[in-house]
């Protein structure tokens, strides 16, 4: 017995044929060409379908901060600066709001799975945790939000930090991040987060070589343990902007080390674009890791959101097709296939990057479901199609009503 088939189905990934979805008990029961069913029907009329956006680099804590932040030079040692100055005066509700207006908008531009940042220190205390950890539960109606905590500014160097950070994984956080960048003893850094991830045995995400030198790269360091500690597939790197500055040659030659290592990259575009190369006058190096040649080498790699109106990155609406549409234009993507593959690095590829085993439209797996206003994942990328539905767990969850062109011989409606 279904409770509801959703058909006309054009599913990414699939071509150009046309499905119906049967849903039952919150699962995909029965994805065929023609189900016939006294169920409820909901038509997608031949619109792209997917299991929904995955956001696998976010931080909803320090999301909606601007009006307490004043930014001059748009560095990044500005922007953690910024934050940490505003940092200290967030309360547990006050995370909880702003967290809550960024989730909203990421729902309602088709979001079904996400992983969340949150900075732990002496300062913050566990403060934006519970506050993430209440959104992770009143949310779960829409979006699963995974927690990964991690120290913003620095661990060797912020003694009581990682006391706090092990207390968060007793608590319940899902994964723990690093950021060596900020710390005074970057390995150092690297080894204690392995250690930590290792003890809970957790996933890690680490924020890394997030500037234009590449002479020097944590990311060896980070191929380094990662294979020592057999945790192939479990380590993450967010930014990377370095590898933007390596000639061709050497390019390949890391990505082939992650490869073989089993690390993942999340390119962050708006962020990225925003704070690199601030020490130029003009021609402006882009320093956005390239994605899409990784992935040639075998990188399982993600694009994501990253920061929402905060002094790092002062924009934001949460839309994943947004960012991809941001970072093919940056990279000078057109190939239909390599669009394609923008697409797969916000649905499918990230969610191999978290490890869900459940996600995918495979019966048995949860009903997520968006419907996009587009015929294929290319088109969706190039024209920032609109997510018009989302279903959770087969239930409906957002609905976008397409804009209408009111010519004058058919209506006389005025904007009401
Ligand atoms: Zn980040």
């Amino acid at each position: 017995m279904l409770d509801l088939v959703l058909r006309n189905a054009r599913i990414a990934g699939r071509g150009d044929a046309i499905f119906d979805i049967g849903i039952a008990r919150g699962r995909i029961a029965e994805i065929t060409q023609a189900i016939s069913s006294d169920a409820p029907l909901e038509d997608a009329g031949g619109r792209l379908v997917m299991p929904g956006f995955v956001e696998t680099h976010i931080h909803l804590d320090k999301s909606c901060i601007l009006d307490r932040c004043e930014s001059r030079d748009g560095t990044l040692q500005e922007a953690i600066a910024q934050v940490a100055a505003a940092k200290r005066g967030f309360t547990e509700d006050d995370v909880y709001a702003r967290g809550r207006r960024t989730l909203e908008k990421a729902v309602v531009q088709g979001t079904t799975r996400m992983r969340t940042h949150v900075e732990v220190d002496p300062r913050i205390g566990l403060r934006s945790f519970g506050a993430i950890k209440r959104l992770k539960r009143d949310y779960a109606w829409a979006i699963d939000l995974e927690v990964c905590v991690f120290p913003q500014e620095g661990l060797l160097n912020d003694p009581g930090t990682e006391e706090l950070l092990v207390a968060a994984c007793e608590a319940g956080a899902d994964l723990i991040g690093g950021c060596p960048y900020t710390d005074s003893d970057p390995h150092g850094q690297i080894a204690r987060i392995f250690a930590i991830a290792r003890r809970f045995d957790l996933d890690i995400d680490f924020h890394l070589d997030f500037d234009l030198d590449a002479s020097r790269m944590d990311l060896e360091e980070v191929c380094r343990q990662t294979l020592a500690f057999r945790y192939g597939g479990r380590v993450a790197v967010g930014h990377v902007t370095k590898l933007s500055a390596l000639a061709p040659t050497q390019l390949a030659d890391m990505a082939r080390r992650l490869a073989d290592a089993g690390i993942a990259v999340t390119v962050l575009p708006a962020t990225d674009l925003f704070l690199m190369g601030r020490d130029q006058e003009h021609s402006v190096k882009r320093g956005v890791a390239d994605a899409n040649l990784l992935l040639e080498h075998g990188v399982n790699c993600s694009l994501s959101s990253n920061n929402i109106l905060n002094p790092a990155t002062p924009y934001g609406d949460c839309s994943l097709i947004r960012m991809a549409n941001l970072y093919a234009n940056v990279l000078q993507v057109d190939r239909p296939a390599q669009l394609r593959e923008c697409f797969r690095m916000l649905t499918d590829r990230s969610a191999e990057l978290l490890n869900l085993a459940d996600y995918g439209f495979k019966v048995g797996n949860p009903a997520d479901i968006v419907v996009i206003d587009a015929q294929s994942p290319e088109q969706a990328i190039a024209e920032i199609s609109q997510p018009v539905a989302a279903f959770k767990n087969g239930r409906q969850t957002m609905a976008w009503p397409l804009p209408q062109l009111l010519p004058p011989q058919l209506s006389s409606r005025n904007f009401a």
